[in-house]
């Protein structure tokens, strides 16, 4: 398992799709370095994870700022000497009432928030990460992008769905630059997955997911998590700028 003793960083893993991908690296036996916003979700999950015996290690920063994910790179570099994984997995969507906001009724500074959180999060991640997978001339960066950027959303709105757009532009460019390195960098575009974030949007919504997909159900975390492992691993060797759809059929391409 390529995972194996290496040192990740997860973004956004206090909760969801990210603390599914931490705990699934840590039980293929990476060191996670896990980061949120959210500090009491984070250090909870972080003393959960430790007493099963995990190597969790944790910080509360903000993907979107540069200072933040400066200092926690630093730190990362000075305690293990090394980061072989990034998976950005923090993302907003915001809604109102659970509903998409249309483009004109969209306000700046919300466009702007969901672009500097989604897209130039990972951005500073990956900028600041890369020269420490260079040491090694091994690394791994996973984005988690969405259906949203494959095909037209149902659920989020156009801020969002340009930021993982951006994300797969992102990760190409990542796979172009930093290929012969030996990093690959793919995305994942994950449908509808029940996580506190699907769960926000009306009940019925979720039911439209269901009927859409070819196999009648939404998706797991766990399902998500085990794509990032697949592609951390060894044997993903030669996927590189791919995008890899987690959406149980709701969209073919
Ligand atoms: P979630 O809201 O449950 O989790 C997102 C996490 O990111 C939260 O813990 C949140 O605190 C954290 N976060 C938000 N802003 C942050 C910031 N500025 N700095 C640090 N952390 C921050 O959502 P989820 O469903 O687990 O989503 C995880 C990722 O998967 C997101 O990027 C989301 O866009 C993507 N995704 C989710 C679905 C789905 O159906 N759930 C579908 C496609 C893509």
């Amino acid at each position: 398992m390529g995972s194996n003793n290496k040192v990740v960083l997860v973004t956004g893993a206090a909760q969801g799709i990210g603390l599914a991908i931490a705990e699934r690296l840590a039980n293929d036996g990476a060191l996670v370095v896990m980061t949120d916003l959210l500090k009491d979700k984070l250090e909870q999950e972080t003393f959960r994870l430790r007493e099963e015996g995990k190597q969790v290690e944790s910080f509360t920063v903000d993907v979107s700022s540069e200072i933040d994910i400066k200092l926690l790179i630093s730190k990362i570099k000075e305690t293990y000497g090394r980061l072989d994984i990034l998976v950005n997995n923090a993302g907003i969507s915001p809604k109102i009432k659970g509903v998409r906001t249309k483009i004109i009724d969209m306000p700046l500074e919300e466009w702007n928030k969901v672009l500097q959180v989604n897209l130039t999060g990972a951005f500073l991640c990956a900028r600041e990460a890369l020269p420490l997978m260079m040491i090694n001339n091994w690394g791994r960066v996973v984005n988690i992008s969405s259906q949203a950027a494959r095909t037209f959303s149902r659920v989020a709105g156009t801020h969002y769905a340009a930021s993982k757009s951006g994300l797969i532009a992102l990760s190409r460019n990542i796979a172009t630059e930093y290929g012969s390195p030996g990093v690959t960098s793919n995305c994942i575009a994950p449908g509808r997955i029940m996580s506190p974030m699907a769960k926000i949007v009306p009940k019925e919504k979720n039911e439209e997911f269901v009927k859409l997909s070819a196999l009648g159900r939404l998706g797991t975390q766990e399902e998500v998590a085990a794509a990032v492992s697949f592609l951390c691993s060894d044997d993903a060797g030669y996927i590189t700028g791919a995008t890899l759809d987690v959406n149980g059929g709701t969209f073919m391409n």
